[in-house]
């Protein structure tokens, strides 16, 4: 588990940019993957979590401006990387609207973490614990200040 202090936005972004990007290219099991990767953000209104998944997409090289799916509960991008080429994706889901997890299988879940193509970020993942494979990688955002999140990486 690591456990960082960011002291401003940019930082954050940063360092979800160089995960993002040490995803791609030093630990890249994405080409060989069975499964989707998948990353639960945890944390409060305000945190951070779309914060960290705006820098998050552009280290994987996603040009397109990102924002909460909150009303649209997924996103998806495509990544244009020259390690992966274009077949994987970036999935944004925000569950923060999710009433039940249940909602989230009729949006196909169960295919978008099965195919190893997607790389899945969930906002709000207390939301869909149940449905949450064990193996995810997690991240949690706490408040500590008013430009101050702590910010702890586990699993990835
Ligand atoms: P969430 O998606 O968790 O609700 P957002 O990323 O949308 O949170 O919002 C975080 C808010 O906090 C933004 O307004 C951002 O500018 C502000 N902020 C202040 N300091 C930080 C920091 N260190 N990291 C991330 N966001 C920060
Ligand atoms: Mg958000």
């Amino acid at each position: 588990m690591r456990k960082i202090i960011t002291a401003s936005p940019s930082q954050t972004k940063n360092l979800a940019e160089k995960l993002a990007k040490q995803i791609l290219l030093v630990k890249s099991d994405l080409a060989s993957r069975e499964r989707a990767l998948i990353i639960g953000l945890f944390g409060d209104l305000g945190a951070g979590k779309t914060t960290f998944i705006q820098g998050f997409a552009k280290g994987l090289g996603i040009k397109q401006k990102i924002i909460s799916p909150t009303f649209v509960i997924m996103k998806s991008y495509k990544l244009q990387s020259r390690v992966l080429g274009t077949s994987h994706k970036l999935i944004h889901i925000d569950a923060y609207r999710l009433e039940n997890p249940k909602e989230l299988i009729e949006l196909n879940w169960n295919e978008l973490i099965n195919s190893p193509h997607n790389i899945i970020l969930v906002e709000w993942a207390n939301k869909i614990k149940k449905i949450l494979p064990k193996n995810s990688a997690k991240i949690s955002f706490k408040h500590c200040g008013k430009n101050k999140r702590e910010i702890k990486i586990t699993r990835i």
